[in-house]
């Protein structure tokens, strides 16, 4: 029998599932680690607007080891990493022993991380990577400002500002835990910590022109301020909506700064879009620094781990250990 965190309309639990309850097609995995997301707190908590399905293994991530495979790409032995793809969505997900999988859009463990640190990346700090290569692809440099990072205490917050910072920016972090996350953002690389207060308020649809680009994962007036705030030319990525699904902005600084907003979207990122990701991440990320902000927990922790991770209790990542 194969554990699994399994979400049904009745509630979410750990639960024993046999091999047919998998499905069928794909490649199987022996999966060894997955990971905690935003979107995997809400899965696990049973809210909606991650699971579509039901029932539905939960956890947008699986790294593991393949078993068995009918696709030329992948033999018996390779590890293999697939984040988002419609898992925990309408495909079975990582918060189980095994997995039959959809390879399309999985990616080879990259040279130099870990199954473990791999994990310890997953979904949160791929997005990250997105949203960094999307800034720089757009034409920022370091030379030209800092950069905002919004959440930043957070999954993709954390790893963004650590890329950023390796590649060179200045990074400013905005988060609502300053008093006690200070010394955690300086650590990671930021160089100016900003209270979230300050961009709650609603603002000027032009505002002075700071950052040469901005890594958001918090949606909403943060986001409105960001780019009221964001330089002429410079790109704003946005990833989420920790705070708000809304966007209280105006059209100034897209007309009049030519500023850009970039919408990232982990989930169905194309192949090589994945591969530049894990590429940047396996250079720009300090693997003892990942280890200092990394927990590990094991399957059975998951859904209290998720409800946490919602009550704003957590910072920096969480591994969920399943060998
Ligand atoms: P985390 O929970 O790890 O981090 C979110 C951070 O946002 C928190 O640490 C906190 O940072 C801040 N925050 C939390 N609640 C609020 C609030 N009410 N108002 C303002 N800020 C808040 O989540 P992740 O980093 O995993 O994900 C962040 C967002 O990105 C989520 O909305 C998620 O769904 C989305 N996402 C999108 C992806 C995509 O493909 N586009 C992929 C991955 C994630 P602090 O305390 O420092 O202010």
């Amino acid at each position: 029998m194969i554990k699994a965190v399994v979400v049904r309309e009745s509630g979410v639990a750990l639960e024993e599932v046999d091999e047919e309850f998998l499905g069928d097609g794909g490649i199987v995995v022996d999966v060894a680690y997955s990971d905690l997301n935003y979107k995997d707190g809400l899965a696990v908590t049973g809210r909606p607007g991650v699971v579509r399905t039901m029932p539905l293994i939960a956890g947008i991530d699986v790294v593991g080891k393949v078993a068995e495979s009918n696709d030329p790409r992948w033999s018996p032995g390779d590890w293999l990493v697939l984040n988002g793809a419609g898992q925990s969505e309408t495909r079975h997900g990582g918060f189980a022993q095994r997995a039959h999988v959809e390879p399309t859009y999985a990616v080879a463990l990259p040279d130099g991380i870990s199954p473990e640190r791999a994990a310890a990346l997953g979904t949160a700090g791929y997005t990250a990577a997105l949203a960094v290569l999307r800034i720089v692809s757009e034409g920022a440099k370091p030379e030209d400002g800092p950069v905002l990072v919004t959440g930043a205490t957070g999954g993709v917050g954390s790893i963004a500002t650590m890329l950023l910072a390796s590649a060179g920016f200045e990074v400013a972090a905005v988060t609502g835990r300053v008093e006690s996350h200070e010394d955690y953002l300086h650590t990671l690389g930021a160089t100016q910590i900003v209270p979230r207060s300050e961009f709650e308020e609603k603002g000027r649809p032009l505002q002075k022109a700071t950052y040469a680009g901005v890594v958001d994962s918090v949606g909403g007036q943060v986001l409105a301020n960001a780019i009221a705030r964001t330089q002429p030319g410079g790109t704003v990525s946005a990833c989420g909506l920790a705070g708000s699904a809304a966007l209280p902005a105006t059209v100034m600084p897209f007309i009049l700064r030519g500023v850009t907003l970039a919408g990232i979207d982990s989930v169905w990122a194309s192949l090589e879009d994945r591969a530049d990701a894990w590429r940047i991440l396996a250079r720009g990320v300090d693997p003892e620094l990942l280890d200092d902000i990394t927990t590990t927990i094991t399957l059975d922790q998951v859904i209290d781990a998720g409800a946490q991770l919602l009550d704003g209790k957590l910072h920096g990542r969480t591994l969920v250990r399943i060998a």
